[in-house]
């Protein structure tokens, strides 16, 4: 120990375990201040979105209460980072401030800012990876940029990687207690809840869906590498079964690393059939990887197409479409039971992102950011660099995309992927009745059958908002047009 106070701060790293600035902090102090700084304007290229505000709330106390356990009080603040971070600095006469490093373009230039304020005040700076595998820019292409399509970014990572052992859980026996610890606001003075903001609670199927916290992410995990990682590549695209890991929100929020996550399925690895399995889930890791990559190197494409092509397309206004995509009422069963999964939980399989992506974009032909913007006030793992290339992708115009000709059919994705409905009905009740034959297409279904179903009904499922033969070949001929 080097002695002295050290101020950790908490930002996108809600965890104890593997949290290098906390755990050198703990190693090299003699007091310890966790603080964690709500400046949301400041520090965010797009203000957190509702489903995430209600995370933040949640794990913000799972954390607070893990730190309480192990003896420390997390200090919240809600103002601008240097001034709140100069003024605990000044009242806990701290030498070092460390954090760990933060992948978003807001983020960056808000952390080198306080930064440079804190190093001109004579305190010492450190922060530490923890987010990522690697840092984006440790992967070049032969050429020395940077990759544009996963498959050879992947193979180069991987051949590159040498992922360390998580750090375990810091050992907080030997701190000394601070004489002053710093006032706190309330947890509740950031307006974080639904009925903070606009007095409506929306976050009851939150609630029964998730346990926010990294309790409940070791929880997730565990579950997931234990019993459901075998059948991982045969059963990730089937949006009725529970194939995939459902990590995204734990690892967006940092009460998971990638690094425990990386070693978890290693551990866990032991023959052939079991290789290729954590092989095709460590792969998706992957994809996060290379989507922070892409957004370090293009930060222009939060709002830019990545494919400059794309600067041209005739996106259509159509308020009508996109309200009938958001409430889940197009007529299309697989897009509907999408976007009202999303809604209910927070949180979208995803073949079904990429089919709804489809839609709004192609089929509708309404702008990415529309969708972008939705799924981020929605997705409880909304995700800067994930959204935006998971959009852009889709839409045809980014890394690795998707060729804008593919235009997914609803009706034969959702025979593919959810073969018995059983994901239609679990989301759609007015189709609980329909047989198997017509779940993914109701609007064959017989009369007998629609008006058992009630589909014709006032307030009953509805028909197709559009064709999408026409809307397909609308969506070629509007990408034909592109010089
Ligand atoms: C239009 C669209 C928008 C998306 N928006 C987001 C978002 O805001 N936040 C987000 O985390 N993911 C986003 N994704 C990617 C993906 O859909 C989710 O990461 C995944 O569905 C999360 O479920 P899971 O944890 O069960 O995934 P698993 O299949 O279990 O994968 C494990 C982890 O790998 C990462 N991952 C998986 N697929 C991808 C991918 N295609 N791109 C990047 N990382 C991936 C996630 O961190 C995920 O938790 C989006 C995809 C699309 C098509």
């Amino acid at each position: 120990m080097s002695g002295g106070t050290i101020v950790v701060r908490f930002a996108s790293d809600l965890r104890l375990s593997d949290n290098p600035a906390l755990y050198h902090a703990v190693e090299e102090g003699a007091s310890v201040v966790a603080l964690f700084v709500w400046a949301p304007e400041e520090e965010a290229d797009w203000p957190p979105g509702g489903a995430h505000r209600w995370w933040l709330h949640s794990t913000l106390q799972a954390l607070s209460k893990d730190l309480d356990e192990a003896g420390l009080q997390l200090i919240l603040r809600a103002g601008s980072s240097p001034s709140v971070l100069a003024e605990v600095v000044e009242a806990t006469g701290a030498r070092a401030v460390f954090w760990n490093t933060r992948h978003t373009p807001a983020a960056k230039g808000a952390d080198a800012t306080l930064r440079r304020s804190l190093e001109e005040a004579g305190t010492e700076v450190r922060s530490y990876p923890g987010y990522l595998l690697h840092d984006p820019d440790a992967i070049e292409t032969s050429a020395g940029g940077p990759y544009r399509v996963f498959s050879p970014f992947w193979r180069k990572a991987k051949d590159q990687l040498h992922v360390g052992e998580p750090l375990p859980r810091p050992s907080f026996s030997g701190l000394t207690p601070l004489n002053d610890v710093p006032g706190s606001d309330e947890l509740k003075s950031f307006g974080l809840t639904p009925e903070a903001r606009d007095g409506v609670d929306w976050a009851s199927g939150l609630r029964e869906a998730w346990t926010p916290g990294e309790k409940g992410a070791q929880r997730a995990l565990r579950d997931f590498v234990d019993n459901r990682l075998i059948d991982y590549v045969e059963s990730r695209d089937r949006p009725d079964l529970n194939g995939t890991s459902r990590l995204s929100p734990y690892l967006h929020h940092g009460e998971l690393s990638p690094r425990q996550v990386w070693h978890a399925v290693q551990d866990w690895v032991q023959n052939g059939p079991m290789r290729k399995a954590a092989d095709g889930f460590l792969e998706e890791i992957g994809w996060r990887e290379f989507s922070y990559h892409v957004l370090h190197h293009y930060p222009h494409t939060l709002t830019e197409p990545l494919n400059d092509k794309f600067e041209s397309f005739p996106w259509r206004e159509d308020e009508e479409g996109l309200r009938r995509w958001q409430q889940g009422k197009t007529g299309f069963p697989i897009v509907d039971a999408g976007m009202r999964q999303l809604w209910d939980t927070g949180w979208m399989h995803n073949r079904v992102r990429m089919i709804v992506a489809s839609f709004l974009t192609k089929d509708l032909l309404v702008h990415w950011h529309e969708g972008a913007r939705w799924f981020w006030d929605t997705l409880a793992d909304g995700d800067l660099a994930n959204n935006t290339m998971g959009w852009q992708w889709s839409a045809g115009c980014g890394a690795d995309a998707q060729p804008y000709f593919r235009v997914f059919n609803p009706e034969s994705q959702a025979t593919r992927h959810d073969p018995r409905g059983d994901y239609i009905r679990a989301w759609i009740p007015e189709l609980r009745s329909v047989p198997d034959e017509y779940i993914h297409r109701p609007w064959d279904a017989p009369e007998a059958i629609r008006d058992e179903a009630g589909l014709d009904a006032s307030g009953g499922y509805p028909s197709p908002i559009v064709d999408h033969s026409r809307a397909r070949k609308r969506a070629l001929e509007a990408y034909e047009g592109l010089s």
